[in-house]
């Protein structure tokens, strides 16, 4: 077969794109041989082996997801300063604390320390003073007054 300008062109533009030689070999309709040769006496740059850049890619794709730090600190891991939020039941295998830094002089955490007012909260105190009303508006001061 013929190395004619268009098909140089489309190899050139293939192997730069990564195409395994054998895939460009199929789509110029010559052998993987033929492709290799070519492309070392056309100069084109060397690549990657495509299993090395199979394994970069995965290395890759597991970057962005780290595993959870935090899960896993034990009562024996917690130390001063650190989160004592507990995950789980103390019974549970995956039972854990939370372990972050801690709000000065609070038990937990920023966020922890958010839930546990919003879930401690003492419904009393929520409740505005208006209930012992009955001064119809007055204040009690007013009412003594007479
Ligand atoms: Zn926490």
């Amino acid at each position: 077969m013929s190395w004619t300008p268009e098909k140089i062109e489309l190899l050139t533009s293939l192997w730069n794109q990564g195409w395994t030689t054998a895939r460009i070999g199929e789509e110029l309709g010559v052998g993987k041989n033929a492709v290799v040769g070519k492309a070392h006496r056309l100069g084109l740059p060397k690549r990657p082996s495509p299993i090395q850049r199979r394994a970069e890619e995965a290395e890759q794709k597991k970057a962005p997801a780290p595993k959870q730090q935090t899960k896993g600190i034990s009562i024996f891991d917690l130390g001063p300063g650190m989160c004592r939020w507990p995950f789980g039941d103390p019974g549970d295998d995956d039972f854990h604390f939370c372990g972050k830094k801690i709000v000065p002089s609070k038990p937990y955490c920023d966020e922890h320390c958010a839930q546990a007012y919003l879930n401690g909260k003492n419904p009393r105190e929520d409740n505005p003073p208006a209930q012992q009303g009955g001064a119809g508006g007055k204040g009690p001061q007013a009412a003594n007054k007479k």
